[in-house]
This record gives C-alpha cells, sequence and structure tokens, in this order.
C-alpha cells in the first residue's frame, strides 16, 4: 500500500512511492521505470558507494552521480553490465554481489537485511518474516520456556563480556520485585566499531522485536534505547520505526491481542566511552552523572531506577528473534559450542577490503583479514590486529590462526570486545599504537578511582616520553607494575582493561620498546 500510481496526460505512466521518493518496478506501465530504496549500510565500504540491483543482485562500486543515468540505460533497461563499475579483485571481474570474496565467505545473519530493506518501512521488515518470533512466543511459549530456549541457544553478549544472555534474564524473572526494565546498549564508543550503528540504521526492527522478545521473558513492560548522539541517523530510524510498530499494535498495550504490553523510549547519550558500563548507562538515563558504581548489587537485581533490569546490547538482542523462529539446536550448530553463532566486526586500517563483516564465531583472523578483507593494503605486510578496541589486545602473525571467540582470545590475553579489528603493517609503530590507546582511556576515566584516574595519567606521560625519545630503561618496569596495579585495582572494565594494549604490544614487540629508548640516547 506504501505506493501509489500515478500518470501524468500524454506521457508514459510511473510508480512514484507516496514521499516522492520513487517505488517498486510498475506492472501497468508502458515502459520500465525503476524506483529507489534508501537501505542500511550494505559492509563493502572500501568500495562506496555501492548500488545494488535487485532482483539481480548486481552490485557497482564506487558509483558517482554521472553514472546513474549509465547505470539505468545499459543494465535495466537493456539488460548489460557496465564493467568499469563492477568489483576485480586479482584480475577477475564480479558481478553477482554473492560471488565477491567479501561477501562470499561470511555469514550474514544479524546483517542480512541491512542493505537490502527500506528500513524506514515496518512492511519490509515484516515481509522477510520479521516479528513472526514475536508473534509465536506470545501465542505459542511461556515466558519460562523463551528463557529456556535462549540459554539453550547458549546465546552470549555481544557487547564485549560474553556473558550468558539466558542466565540474565533468568536471574531478572527470579526477582521479587516486579517492576522490571529492559535496557538497550547502543552506546557503541570503541574507536573504528559501527556495528551497532549499522544494525539500528539498516533494521532497527529487528533489535526492537528481540527487545520485546525480552521483556515478554522477564516480565517487564517499559524498556530505554540508549542511543549515543554521535549517530543521528540511528536515532531518527529508531524513532520512526518505534512509531510504526505502535501505529501496527506490536508496542504499547495489548500486543498482538494479548494481555503483554511494552512501552519504548530512546535516550541519547552525551558520548562519554564510560557509559557504555552497565552501571553508568543507567544512571545516565535516570538523569545522574554517568558513572559505574560498585557491585553488587548487580544490574539484574538492582539497575535501571533501582529495578531488576535486562541490559543487552544491540547484536546481542537482534540475534535472538532468529533463535526463537528457527531454535537453539540449529543455532547451536554455527560457531564452536562454547560461543555459538555469529558476530559482526569493523575491520578497518591497512587492509584492502575495509567494512562491516559477520562471520561464524570460531573463524580465524587469516581468513578475516586475508580472505575477506583481501589482504595488507599496498601489498604490504601485516605486523598486527588490534581487537576489542581500547579494551583489546593485540595480536601478532603466530596469532593469525587463533578461533575467534570469547575464550580462545581470553586466553591468549586479548578480548573480542564489541568487534572492532583495526590492522597494521609493517610501518606502524607500536609503541605509538599503545599511547594512542592510553590517550583514548585516558581522556575517557571518568576519574572516580584513584587506580584508574592518576594510573593511566602517569602511563600515558610515560609513553609519551618514550615515543619523544626521552624514556629510560625504567619505564618499561615502572609501565608493568602499573599496568598491574591498575588491572587489579580500578573500579570498573574501563580502568581494568586500558593497560591491556599497552601490555600486548610490550609483550610482542619489546625490541621496538627498546628502539624507542636506545636509538634516541
Ligand atoms: Fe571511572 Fe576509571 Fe574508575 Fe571506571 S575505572 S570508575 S572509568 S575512574
Amino acid at each position: 500500500d506504501a505506493y501509489k500510481k500515478t500518470a501524468a496526460p500524454g506521457s508514459a505512466q510511473k510508480n512514484v512511492c507516496e514521499n516522492g521518493e520513487g517505488g517498486e518496478t510498475a506492472q501497468e506501465v508502458d515502459q520500465p521505470s525503476v524506483g529507489i530504496k534508501k537501505s542500511g549500510c550494505h559492509g563493502f565500504c572500501e568500495m562506496g558507494p555501492l548500488v545494488r540491483i535487485e532482483p539481480h543482485g548486481i552490485l557497482y562500486t564506487k558509483v558517482k552521480p554521472e553514472d546513474c543515468e549509465e547505470i539505468f540505460e545499459k543494465t535495466i533497461l537493456n539488460g548489460e553490465l557496465i564493467h568499469r563499475l563492477l568489483y576485480t579483485q586479482n584480475g577477475k571481474e564480479y558481478a553477482g554481489q554473492e560471488e565477491i570474496p567479501f561477501y562470499k565467505k561470511q555469514t550474514r545473519l544479524v546483517l542480512k537485511n541491512c542493505g537490502h530493506i527500506d528500513a524506514e518501512h515496518i512492511e519490509e521488515y515484516i515481509a522477510t518474516g520479521g516479528y513472526q518470533a514475536l508473534a509465536k512466543v506470545l501465542h505459542q511459549m511461556t515466558p519460562a520456556e523463551v528463557v529456556d530456549e535462549v540459554s539453550e541457544a547458549n546465546l552470549r553478549g555481544r557487547g564485549g563480556g560474553g556473558f550468558q544472555t539466558g542466565y540474565k534474564w533468568s536471574q531478572v524473572a527470579s526477582q521479587k520485585e516486579t517492576v522490571r526494565y529492559v535496557v538497550c546498549n547502543g552506546d557503541e564508543g570503541d574507536p573504528g566499531a559501527f556495528m551497532d550503528r549499522s544494525i539500528m540504521e539498516g533494521d532497527p526492527h529487528k533489535m526492537i522485536e528481540g527487545m520485546l522478545i525480552a521483556a515478554y521473558a522477564v516480565g517487564a513492560r517499559e524498556g530505554y534505547i540508549y542511543v549515543r548522539a554521535e549517530y543521528p541517523l540511528a536515532i531518527q530510524r529508531l524513532k520512526l520505526a518505534i512509531a510504526q510498530a505502535e501505529e501496527c499494535g506490536l508496542l504499547g498495550e495489548n500486543i498482538m491481542g494479548t494481555q503483554f504490553g511494552f512501552h519504548l523510549h530512546i535516550n541519547r547519550g552525551a558520548g562519554a566511552f564510560v557509559c557504555g558500563e552497565g552501571s553508568a548507562l543507567t544512571a545516565s538515563i535516570e538523569g545522574k552523572r554517568g558513572m559505574p558504581r560498585v557491585k553488587p548489587p548487580r544490574t539484574v537485581e538492582q539497575g535501571l531506577f533501582g529495578k531488576p533490569t535486562v541490559l543487552n546490547n544491540v547484536e546481542t538482542f537482534a540475534n535472538v528473534p532468529m533463535i526463537i523462529d528457527d531454535g537453539a539446536k540449529w543455532y547451536r550448530g554455527i560457531g564452536p559450542e562454547n560461543s555459538p553463532g555469529t558476530k559482526a566486526f569493523a575491520l578497518t586500517g591497512s587492509v584492502k577490503n575495509t567494512g562491516l563483516i559477520e562471520v561464524p564465531m570460531g573463524t580465524s583472523l587469516r581468513e578475516v583479514i586475508f580472505d575477506i578483507g583481501g589482504g595488507i593494503k599496498n601489498d604490504q605486510e601485516f605486523k598486527a590486529v588490534q581487537i576489542g578496541g581500547p579494551s583489546g589486545g593485540c595480536l601478532v602473525e603466530k596469532d593469525l590462526d587463533v578461533s575467534l571467540d570469547f575464550d580462545s582470545l581470553k586466553k591468549m590475553g586479548a578480548m573480542i570486545g564489541s568487534g572492532g579489528l583495526v590492522v597494521m603493517d609493517q610501518h606502524t609503530c607500536m609503541v605509538e599504537v599503545a599511547r594512542f590507546f592510553m590517550s583514548f582511556t585516558q581522556r575517557e576515566s571518568c576519574g572516580k578511582c584513584v587506580p584508574c584516574r592518576e594510573g593511566t595519567k602517569r602511563m600515558l606521560e610515560i609513553l609519551e616520553r618514550i615515543v619523544e625519545g626521552n624514556g629510560e630503561i625504567e619505564d618499561l618496569d615502572r609501565l608493568e607494575s602499573l599496568a598491574d596495579m591498575i588491572s587489579s585495582t580500578a573500579l570498573c572494565g574501563l580502568g581494568k582493561s586500558a593497560p591491556l594494549p599497552v601490555i600486548s604490544t610490550m609483550k610482542a614487540f619489546p625490541e621496538e620498546y627498546m628502539e624507542h629508548i636506545v636509538d634516541k640516547k
């Protein structure tokens, strides 16, 4: 119903969308017409702007405005391909998106609709099977059965910690307090990470449906999406998605004719990295300064407004509808037993194909960087990859075959984090990398506890003098002892993990630190 047919006197009929931006291909027209849809991110950022021709799956890369007429005339009217706009890799030309190596090795489940549907029309999400999982839980399952299904799927939190989602939900559901909340963490603050942003912009209903299912499972009637203010398009599309879901009776009271009711609000964060931490995030929604607090009580016991709260990130909620639709057994069949499912990564840095990717957990770094990423830019040598943002660690050549899952990375002293992957070539100075991340965490420290507030400042000072050539050998011991003190005594995850990039680069590249100290003397 979103499209209507208009006919100008004496001209060919054409189809236009109600908002005037074009619509589906016409049925009763006397010449071919084309509609344009504003989709979310396709993920292949390096090659953008992209134009995908449906239903053929033809992908044109690096398209310029002046190419559009030619694309329309040749490909749409005559079915010919424009070769100079097709993607080429190692001398081979690709037309079909699914054949391009960047996409072929991916398993896009959470990102399946991103770049394919119009995120501003709820009908498009519903047409892909959207809100069927909600219908299934409301009409065929008890709340306890929903919690069991998510626990059985062993869905682990995609925000970084890898905590078992089903267990978290069961903890909230078992509280005596009956006022409960569901909160979505969309405060994606890691430098270089934009996984959650793409989901919120490209498929907002998927995470809303996940939140609705969580609310039904734990008995919550109200929820909040906490989005960073730097994501204006995500906020705009989420607002629209909420309004459309309310209009369709998918939010509000008596959802789908049942007794279940749920109301959803958006809260804009002001750009503090620490507000990604659970207790700082809930404090910020309450209108207080966003600072972590001592735990216990945990968020599942006393979270938002002191009530039991389910707090998951965007990608975690977006996994939930497919677990309900296809079952926990199916979900556990993807990736390793201890970390099933897929993970979205933002692949950036010195890699040929930068972009947003999604792979089964357990995929190796080598496959991600060399098969999907196409290798190192300008055929330089791989040196290292920073995984998990400023809270993560640095992995090197010998780690390329490590399985990307929560437990394997933890054993290596790194963490999956929210999914940022920054690839570096042989020209990157690792001491400078450590200084960059320390300067980020130092700036973002909320200042509540001394080890983090003062300790990160001292570490940054030492790193700065080493980079400037004024360091001394004893500085390396000072860095180690400060790192040890901060990670064992800081109050929250930001402080505890702040020394990780320094320690992992010192371990992997001790000679670079020495060169800075000795060479400059
Ligand atoms: Fe704040 Fe850092 Fe302490 Fe966390 S560790 S509470 S960010 S000062």
